[in-house]
Protein backbone atom coordinates (compact mmCIF):
# COMPACT_ATOMS: atom_id res chain seq x y z
CA UNK A 1 0.00 0.00 0.00
CA UNK A 2 0.87 3.46 -0.73
CA UNK A 3 1.80 5.70 2.58
CA UNK A 4 -0.81 8.24 1.77
CA UNK A 5 -1.24 11.28 4.27
CA UNK A 6 2.43 11.13 4.80
CA UNK A 7 3.89 14.86 5.55
CA UNK A 8 6.28 16.24 6.33
CA UNK A 9 8.03 19.71 5.90
CA UNK A 10 10.08 20.80 3.06
CA UNK A 11 12.83 23.36 3.16
CA UNK A 12 11.58 24.77 0.09
CA UNK A 13 9.50 28.19 0.10
CA UNK A 14 7.02 28.49 -2.87
CA UNK A 15 5.07 31.15 -3.52
CA UNK A 16 1.15 31.09 -2.32
CA UNK A 17 -0.92 33.00 -4.18
CA UNK A 18 -3.31 33.08 -1.24
CA UNK A 19 -0.55 34.53 1.78
CA UNK A 20 0.84 36.52 -1.15
CA UNK A 21 4.11 35.67 -0.37
CA UNK A 22 7.28 32.22 -0.58
CA UNK A 23 5.94 30.03 2.22
CA UNK A 24 7.01 26.82 3.76
CA UNK A 25 5.28 24.04 2.44
CA UNK A 26 3.91 20.56 3.29
CA UNK A 27 4.78 18.33 0.87
CA UNK A 28 2.45 15.30 1.01
CA UNK A 29 3.08 12.00 -1.15
CA UNK A 30 -0.02 11.47 -3.85
CA UNK A 31 0.89 8.90 -5.41
CA UNK A 32 3.17 6.10 -6.25
CA UNK A 33 3.88 4.99 -10.00
CA UNK A 34 6.15 3.05 -11.89
CA UNK A 35 8.15 6.09 -13.25
CA UNK A 36 8.31 7.82 -10.25
CA UNK A 37 6.21 9.35 -7.25
CA UNK A 38 3.66 12.36 -7.31
CA UNK A 39 4.03 15.18 -4.06
CA UNK A 40 1.88 17.56 -3.59
CA UNK A 41 3.34 20.88 -1.81
CA UNK A 42 0.58 22.97 0.10
CA UNK A 43 1.05 26.06 2.00
CA UNK A 44 1.92 25.51 6.04
CA UNK A 45 -0.09 28.73 6.82
CA UNK A 46 -3.57 28.26 4.84
CA UNK A 47 -3.36 24.58 3.49
CA UNK A 48 -3.96 25.75 -0.07
CA UNK A 49 -1.89 23.44 -2.77
CA UNK A 50 1.04 25.63 -4.38
CA UNK A 51 2.95 22.74 -6.34
CA UNK A 52 3.29 19.72 -7.01
CA UNK A 53 5.71 17.68 -8.48
CA UNK A 54 7.19 14.26 -9.80
CA UNK A 55 9.97 12.83 -8.36
CA UNK A 56 11.24 10.72 -11.26
CA UNK A 57 13.51 7.49 -10.51
CA UNK A 58 15.84 9.20 -13.09
CA UNK A 59 15.64 12.88 -14.06
CA UNK A 60 15.97 16.13 -11.55
CA UNK A 61 13.23 17.62 -9.26
CA UNK A 62 10.97 19.34 -11.02
CA UNK A 63 8.47 21.43 -9.20
CA UNK A 64 5.01 22.12 -11.67
CA UNK A 65 2.81 25.14 -10.94
ZN1 LIG B 1 -0.91 30.27 2.04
Amino acid sequence: MTPQGYEEFDATEIYCPRCRRAVPVRKRLLLVLSEGDKYDYTCAFCGTSVADKMDRKKDNLKIFR
